[in-house]
């Protein structure tokens, strides 16, 4: 296999996403498809499915809350099913929770962050992994976590701890899986341009008192590249972990984000 070969995952890898109806799931979800993955998107959102399936018909979907087991367990074995096995997992789906001091913070929106972000990696975890040993030779798991994950972030206290924990289980995971061949690792995006950051950004801007346009340009001088990174940034690598290229790479905790210096 040459070079460019060992880039390629593998045709006709079967690739469950997690929160892929939009967004950074949605772009890993695509380029699988592009690279001949047999793809499965699950989305909390049942119209942003309806629309993924109708720009994409060769995905397979479901609806499920990833906070929710029994809804995860329903997703995990109509994929299964769907996809006839399991080689990537991608652990993506995630809220960025409140912002705010953590004695404002509302004890149910703490809850739900935890709960979206944390508790359903493992939801999947829990169902995926024994899939993945019984019907893969080149298993992967990808986790999503985020810049948040390896740096303080003040004032997005639940979305940061879920994030460092994160790379806790994936680390821990790595160790685990990797005697049955499976690798575990997580990627961090940084300042990931679109809708999403926009709002984190005005939620900023408003909890600390200054314009968006201000709140932007401290972000941007946070960055040694002073750029954002896209979802296409964040689903090439997520593709280069699940090719050949990859296959030695697990326990890892990879930052795509220009270098962000602090938060
Ligand atoms: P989005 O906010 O675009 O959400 C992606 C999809 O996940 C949406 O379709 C969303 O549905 C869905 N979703 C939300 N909650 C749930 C749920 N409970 N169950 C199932 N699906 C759900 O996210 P991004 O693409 O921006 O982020 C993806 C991952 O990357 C997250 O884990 C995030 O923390 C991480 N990340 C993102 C960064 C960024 O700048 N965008 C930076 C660093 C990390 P709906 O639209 O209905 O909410």
């Amino acid at each position: 296999m040459n070079i460019l070969e060992r880039l390629k995952p593998r045709p006709g890898l079967r690739v469950l996403v997690s929160g892929a109806a939009s967004g950074i799931g949605a772009a890993i979800a695509e380029a699988f498809l592009e690279a001949d993955a047999n793809v499965y998107i699950c989305d909390v959102d049942p119209s942003a499915i309806a629309r993924a399936k109708e720009k994409n018909p060769k995905l397979h979907a479901g609806v499920a809350d990833v906070g929710n087991r029994q809804q995860v367990d329903d997703v995990i074995e109509d994929a299964r099913t769907r996809l006839g096995g399991l080689d990537v997992l991608v652990n993506n789906a995630g809220i960025a929770g409140p912002t705010g001091e953590v004695e404002a913070i509302n004890p149910d929106e703490w809850d739900r962050t935890i709960s979206t972000n944390l508790n359903s990696q493992y939801y999947f975890l829990r169902r995926a992994v024994p899939i993945q040993k019984e019907t893969s030779d080149c298993a992967s798991i990808v986790a999503m976590s985020s810049v948040a994950g390896r740096l303080g972030y003040a004032f997005r206290t639940p979305y940061a701890a879920t994030k460092w924990a994160i790379v806790g289980l994936v680390k821990s995971l790595a160790i685990e899986l990797g005697p049955a061949n499976i690798r575990v690792n997580a990627i961090l995006p940084g300042v990931v341009q679109g809708e999403r950051m926009d709002r984190v950004i005005a939620a900023r801007a408003a909890s600390t008192g200054v314009t968006f346009d201000a709140m932007k340009d401290e972000y941007l001088r946070k960055i040694s590249l002073r750029r954002m990174v896209t979802v296409d940034d964040i689903a090439d690598m997520t593709l280069f972990l699940a090719s050949p290229a990859g296959q030695h790479i697990s326990g890892q905790a990879i930052s795509v984000d220009g270098n962000v210096e602090h938060l």
